[in-house]
């Protein structure tokens, strides 16, 4: 019988500001880690073209947001540009009990409520290559308005003076190399906190 370890889950928080390719990195981590589970958040921002309800987000009112906040149904919630976000609380609670690695894929506000409530978790944040080829990827993406992309370069600057607190910083120049970089933090992770 081989030595018997305690293997906790690991919750993860990936951050980074809009543009900083978060999701297509968490895409791309589907496939190199595919025992990671990844929290739905609700927002209030309405679906873009090809999101899917309960995939990508749970789209709420203002008024069923507010009420999960009455409720202490979230583990933590921000309002970003115009609109807020949080991350439903019970099934992080239940995987992370369960033994799963959990990502949450937030914005900074929400990572420091997380950091009180979880203060052993993994905080990442994935930066841009560079503040041009933010840009340039925040309008490439074709969903937002010339107000929206200002905002968001707005927001992604405050985002970016967060960076130095948390524990890792993956720069995303190339996808497959960030995400082998976040892969290789988990494993680390899990080494530094097994216990015989
Ligand atoms: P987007 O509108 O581009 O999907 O997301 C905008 C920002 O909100 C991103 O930085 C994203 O990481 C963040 N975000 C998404 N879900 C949550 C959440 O549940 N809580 C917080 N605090 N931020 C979130």
């Amino acid at each position: 019988m081989g030595i018997q370890t305690n293997k906790k889950g690991l919750l993860v928080v990936l951050s980074g500001p809009s543009g900083a390719g978060k999701g297509t990195v968490c895409s791309a981590l589907k496939e190199e880690v595919p025992e990671l589970v990844y929290s739905v958040s609700a927002t209030t921002r309405p679906p873009r073209k090809g999101e899917v309800e309960g995939v990508n987000y749970f789209f709420k009112s203002k008024e069923a947001f507010q009420r999960m906040i009455n409720q202490g149904e979230l583990l933590e919630w921000a309002k970003y540009v115009n609109n807020y976000y949080g991350t439903p609380r019970t099934f992080v609670e239940e995987r992370l009990a369960q033994g799963h690695d959990v990502l949450l894929e937030i914005e900074v506000q929400g990572a420091y409520q997380v950091k009180k409530v979880f203060p052993e978790g993994v905080f990442i944040f994935l930066l841009p290559p560079s503040m041009e080829e933010l840009r340039a990827r925040i309008q490439g993406r074709g969903t937002e308005s010339k107000d929206t992309v200002e905002d968001r370069m707005k927001a992604a600057r405050e985002e970016l003076g967060h960076a130095r607190y948390y524990d890792y910083l993956v720069v995303n120049d190339k996808v497959a190399k960030s995400c082998q970089q976040i892969h290789c933090i988990l494993e680390a992770e899990h080494l530094r906190r097994e216990r015989i």
